[in-house]
């Protein structure tokens, strides 16, 4: 079966060049999911035209606004404007459900009296297994990046492929575990000739890119200084809107 991978949003967390926040949505013809829901998500999905109610799950890295933040915003519009029937699963690393619950109080105070009418379903992903998230399989790698976020790498099986994000973080050989044999990894490159700590560089993707062992490779979550030079690297870099064929 064939799968699809959509970026509907592959910015940064402040807007750099206009991106949206972190949204891989990806497909397989019958599940249609997506990776990470950043703050300006429903935004980004609106201008595509993709209806939020047909999102089955969402499968967060980390607990970042601009990888989470967009949720409170899907569920209220699932509740209210889009009266969603069918069921969403929310997937995410430790502590997932009550930081959403968090998030939905501080942005939308007295939401919390409102019953979901839709089977609303929450997952906590191991790190360092396979968990089965409704057909998919969906194996977290330990990250990098600010521990408050519960940070992980997703490797996750739809249909026969793979899809890997590095979700933010620093290089680790984790995440070349996490990549090795992927039919895509998605990239995190936030910066270009500046090393920074919780992110990787392009300094990282030029000595690693072949260690990722990746069949095809994108970079993702582009600062200022990486979209200045996005045209010269080597590597493929995500639009809002790039559609790739798995
Ligand atoms: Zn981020
Ligand atoms: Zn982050």
């Amino acid at each position: 079966m064939a799968v699809s991978v959509t970026f509907v949003g592959c910015g940064d967390a402040f807007g750099s060049g206009g991106r949206f926040n972190t949204c891989i949505m990806v497909e397989d013809g019958g599940l249609r999911f997506t990776i990470d829901f950043g703050a300006s998500s429903m935004v980004a999905l609106n201008k595509l035209e993709i209806a939020p109610n047909s999102i089955d799950a969402v499968l967060l890295t980390h607990l970042h606004g601009d990888h989470f933040g967009g949720l409170p915003f899907l569920l209220l519009d699932a509740m209210l404007g889009a009266r969603r029937e069918t069921p969403l699963t929310i997937a995410g690393p430790k502590g997932v459900e009550a930081r959403v619950d968090q998030a939905m109080e501080a942005l939308f105070p007295g939401s919390g009296v409102m019953q979901p009418k839709f089977p609303l379903i929450y997952v906590e992903l191991e790190i360092g297994r396979d968990n089965e998230v409704l057909d998919l399989t969906v194996t977290p790698f330990a990250a990098k990046h600010t521990p408050q976020t519960n940070p992980t790498a997703l490797r996750v099986g739809v249909g026969d492929k793979i899809v890997t994000y590095s979700g933010d973080g620093e290089f680790t050989p984790d995440l070349c575990a996490a990549s090795q044999g992927a039919d895509l990894f998605i990239a995190e490159c936030y910066f270009h000739d500046t090393p920074v700590k919780g992110h990787m560089s392009h300094i990282d993707i030029r000595n690693h890119g072949e260690d990722f062992g990746a069949k095809r490779m994108v970079l993702t979550h582009l600062g200022p200084a990486m979209l200045a030079v996005r045209d010269e690297v080597a590597e493929e870099c995500a639009e809002d809107g790039l559609v790739i064929q798995l």
